[in-house]
C-alpha cells in the first residue's frame, strides 16, 4: 500500500507498508539527541549550583524530530543518523520505530548519543548545552554508503546539527535525483553548492538574520527576497504565530501563509514539525503555498502540547486552516 493522503494509519511500522523498501517519501539526514530537562527556580550563574526537579529525558534532535513528525502524518519516512550504543540511543530508536520511521539507516556507536542539557526556569526561559556526541561522527562516507537510500527518496531533508561536510556530501550524492530541503539550524555560513540545491531553504526569523547579517532589513518579505538572492531555488521563512512566507526563485513571488490560532503551550520543535510536513507535501507535488498552509497546521498543532516529538500530531489532530 502506498499511502497518498496522509489520513490513516500514521503509526503503522514502516515494514508493514509494503512497496519498495528504499523508496521513501522523505529521508531525513540529521541529528538525534536525548533532551535532558531539569526545571529550576533560577538558572545557575558561573560557579553556582542550584537544585532542580527530577530529570526528564525526551527524544529530540532536529533530524529525529523531523522524521517523527512526517511519519506521524503518514509519510513513508526514513532517518539517516548516528546514535551511541547506549540507553539514549535505544530511547531514540524506539521513538522512531513507534512513529513508523524506518531506522535501517541509523548507525550506532563511536561516541555517546548526542545530548542536549536543558534547564528551564519558571518563566519558561531556558539554557541549553548540546554535546553532539555521535552526531559529529555522521560522516560524508556514511552518506556515500547510503547512496541508494538517498537517491531513492522523493525528498531529502537536512539540518546543521551534523557536520557541514556531511550535508555537502548529501547534496552531491543526491545529485538532483530528489528534492533537497534544508533548515540551516544552528545557522552559519553555507557553501554555494548547498545553497543552490535548496528547494526550499527553510529559516525562522533568527536563522534569516544570521544568514543575511547586516543586510537584513525590518521586513520578512524583504528577507525572503534577499535570501533568494543567495541562490536557493525557493525560500520559506517561518514567523511563529504569524505563520510563514514562501518565495519562489523562478517567479520572485512571495506569498504569506497565516498560522491557525491556537493556544500555545510549548513551541519546542515547532519548526521541525513545520519543515517535515512542508518537505513531505512538496515532494507530493503540492504548490509551495499549499504545502506551507498544511505545514502551518502541523506547526500549530505541535505548540498546543508540551515537548517536541511527543507533541506531534496525527492528521486527525490538525486544526483547520487559518
Ligand atoms: P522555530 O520553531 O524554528 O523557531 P517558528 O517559531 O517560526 O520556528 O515556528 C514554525 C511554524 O510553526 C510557524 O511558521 C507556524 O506555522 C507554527 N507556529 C509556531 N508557533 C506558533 C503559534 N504560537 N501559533 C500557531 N502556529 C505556530
Amino acid at each position: 500500500m502506498t499511502r497518498t493522503d496522509g489520513t490513516a494509519g500514521a503509526a503503522a511500522p514502516a515494514g508493514e507498508r509494503g512497496g519498495a523498501p528504499d523508496a521513501f517519501d522523505l529521508l531525513v539526514v540529521g541529528s538525534a539527541n536525548a533532551d535532558l530537562v531539569v526545571r529550576v527556580e533560577r538558572r545557575p550563574g558561573a560557579g553556582e549550583t542550584v537544585l532542580g526537579s527530577d530529570l526528564a529525558v525526551h527524544p529530540g534532535g532536529k533530524g529525529a524530530n523531523q522524521a517523527v513528525a512526517a511519519a506521524r502524518l503518514g509519510a513513508r519516512t526514513a532517518l539517516l543518523a548516528r546514535v551511541g550504543d547506549d540507553a539514549h540511543g535505544r530511547l531514540l530508536l524506539q521513538a522512531q520505530r513507534a512513529a513508523g520511521v524506518a531506522v535501517d539507516g541509523v548507525l550506532t556507536g563511536g561516541a555517546p548519543t548526542g545530548v542536549a542539557l536543558i534547564t528551564v526556569d519558571p518563566s519558561g526561559d531556558n539554557s541549553i548545552v548540546v554535546s553532539p556526541g555521535a552526531n559529529a561522527l555522521l560522516t560524508p562516507g556514511d552518506i556515500r554508503s547510503a547512496a541508494r537510500l538517498v537517491r531513492a527518496a522523493r525528498v531529502v531533508s537536512a539540518q546543521l546539527e551534523i557536520p557541514l561536510a556531511t550535508v555537502v556530501e548529501t547534496v552531491r550524492v543526491l545529485g538532483g535525483a530528489g528534492r533537497f530541503v534544508l533548515n540551516p539550524s544552528p545557522a552559519g555560513p553555507l557553501p554555494a553548492e548547498v545553497l543552490t540545491a535548496c528547494d526550499p531553504l527553510v529559516v525562522n526569523e533568527h536563522e534569516a538574520r544570521v544568514l543575511l547579517g547586516d543586510g537584513a532589513g525590518p521586513d520578512p518579505a524583504g528577507w525572503a527576497r534577499s535570501l533568494l538572492a543567495l541562490g536557493p531555488r525557493s525560500v520559506v521563512v517561518t514567523l511563529g504565530a504569524a505563520g510563514a512566507l514562501t518565495a519562489d526563485g523562478r517567479t520572485g513571488v512571495v506569498e504569506r501563509v497565516a498560522a491557525p490560532r491556537v493556544s500555545a503551550v510549548d513551541t519546542t520543535g515547532a519548526g521541525d514539525a513545520f519543515t517535515a510536513a512542508l518537505a513531505w507535501r512538496l515532494g507530493r507535488g503540492e504548490e509551495p503555498a499549499a504545502a506551507a498552509r498544511y505545514a502551518a497546521r502541523v506547526g500549530a498543532a505541535a505548540v498546543t502540547r508540551p515537548g517536541a516529538q511527543e507533541a506531534y500530531p496525527v492528521p486527525a489532530q490538525l486544526p483547520p486552516p487559518a
